[in-house]
């Protein structure tokens, strides 16, 4: 593994002013999960690794009366089993769904939506319930609906000096249920042949609102929004999530790749968004 320097900026400013130096060249340690592989297999190999871990506040979430912020470095099993997080079971869980206990211990949200794949499992519970990406840069902060920040498979929205400081992630009205599952081969440890969220908000009994959201089978984390249209007004019983199913099914735009056949992807969407429904209408507070 090589690089020259290791930073460890002690605030955002120094950080930002540490991206904009290096450019291209600096990468950022959060829980280095997908970076430290990457720099062991030489796929990269930055001049300079810059870790986060010395700015305050990045590990902390903050609850108000609108939502939860939390920051880029909370660990993900710490997000999986935090009961103060009960609210948002979907984002607890694609959190949860992350690999081994050991990955969880180590990873970080702010890393698993920064890596930009498109199997990312906790970057399903953000877009599931529509978080919003506070982004520190040389020219101030911004916010990105997170939907908007991935722009292909390893790329993100996040302009030169710019890094994810926190999400902000608004609580769900009362009548709303939500779910993630995950279909993989080997379990947790692997990665995802098919991820699927789903949000429902019912109104005397109908679905008012509902968000649909699947990972592995787009160039980017998707929302199937052809799916959710479809779903507003309905009951939410087996016969519409079979439908919604199917729906979801046309919308993914899988490839084939080593660990499963297009095909197959697309038929597990229509699985995978069928159950995702029904959790969620099981799971209304
Ligand atoms: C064995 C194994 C199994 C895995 N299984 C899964 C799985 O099942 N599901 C899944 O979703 N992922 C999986 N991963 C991938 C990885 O664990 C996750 O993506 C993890 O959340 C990355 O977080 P991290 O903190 O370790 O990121 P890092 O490796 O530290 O960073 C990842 C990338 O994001 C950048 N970055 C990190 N933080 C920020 C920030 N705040 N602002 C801007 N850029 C930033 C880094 O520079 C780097 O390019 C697996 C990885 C391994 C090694």
């Amino acid at each position: 593994m090589r690089f020259e320097k290791y930073f460890e900026p002690a605030s955002i400013k120094e950080c930002c002013e540490l991206l904009v130096e290096y450019g291209k060249d600096a990468k950022l340690l959060a829980g280095g999960t997908d970076l430290v592989p990457k720099m062991k297999a030489e796929v990269l190999a930055p001049k300079a690794v810059i870790s986060l871990h010395k700015i305050p506040g990045l590990e902390t979430y903050k609850l108000c009366d609108k939502g939860v912020t939390i920051g880029a470095l909370m660990p993900l099993r710490k997000l999986s089993l935090c009961e103060d997080l009960n609210k948002w079971p979907a984002l607890k869980a694609a959190a949860g769904h992350v690999s081994s206990m050991q990955i969880r211990n180590q990873a970080t949200l702010g890393g698993n939506a920064c890596n930009a794949s498109p199997s990312a499992d906790a970057v399903e519970g953000l877009m599931v319930y529509d978080a919003i990406v506070n982004i520190a840069g040389p020219n101030g902060d911004r916010e990105v609906e997170i939907a908007d920040f991935f722009k292909g498979p390893g790329k993100t929205d996040l302009k030169e000096g710019e890094f994810v400081v926190s999400f902000f992630v608004p609580a769900p009205e009362e009548g709303t249920g939500a779910a993630y599952r995950k279909f993989a081969i080997r379990g947790d440890t692997d990665i995802s042949i098919v991820g699927a969220g789903a949000r429902l908000l019912l109104k005397d009994g109908k679905i008012a609102d509902a968000r649909i959201t699947l990972a592995s089978v787009a160039p980017t984390p998707m929302r199937a929004v052809k799916t959710e249209e479809f779903l507003i007004g309905k009951t939410p019983d087996e016969e519409t999530a079979k439908a919604a199913g199917k729906i979801a099914r046309d919308e993914a735009k899988p490839i084939s790749d080593p660990r499963a056949s297009a095909w197959y992807r697309k038929d597990i969407v229509e699985v995978e968004v069928y159950h995702a429904i029904l959790d969620a209408a099981a799971a209304v507070k």
